[in-house]
């Protein structure tokens, strides 16, 4: 493979992608069981969660990314997520702008 990535890269890309099959896994079970079943929103979820923010923190250090330019990109989908229609369940107005929840 000739990606002109450093191993520091390939590995936290390989943690990130661990990370997020960890996360969907437990957004999966919550689905089919509750989050009150084996409180998997304490001990699946937001530690889950807790390790892919920050291997996304790492990898963004790792591949140069700067922290306004994530901050940047939450904020475009934050403004695209509110377009009429974009979501069906989530009213958008009641949420606080997770670029404003999560300080990078
Ligand atoms: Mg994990």
């Amino acid at each position: 493979m000739n990606n002109n990535l450093t191993p520091a890269q390939v590995e936290g890309l390989t943690l990130l992608m661990e990370e997020c099959g960890e996360l969907i896994q437990a957004c999966s079970k919550i689905l089919r069981f509750g989050p009150e079943s084996r409180d998997r929103l304490q001990k699946d979820w937001i530690p889950e969660a807790g390790d892919v923010l920050y291997f996304i923190a790492a990898n963004a250090e790792l591949l140069g990314v700067g922290r306004y330019q994530l901050k940047g990109a939450m904020q475009d989908k934050h403004e695209r997520v509110q377009v009429p229609g974009r979501l069906q369940n989530i009213d958008v107005d009641s949420l606080r702008n997770p670029a404003t929840i999560i300080r990078l």
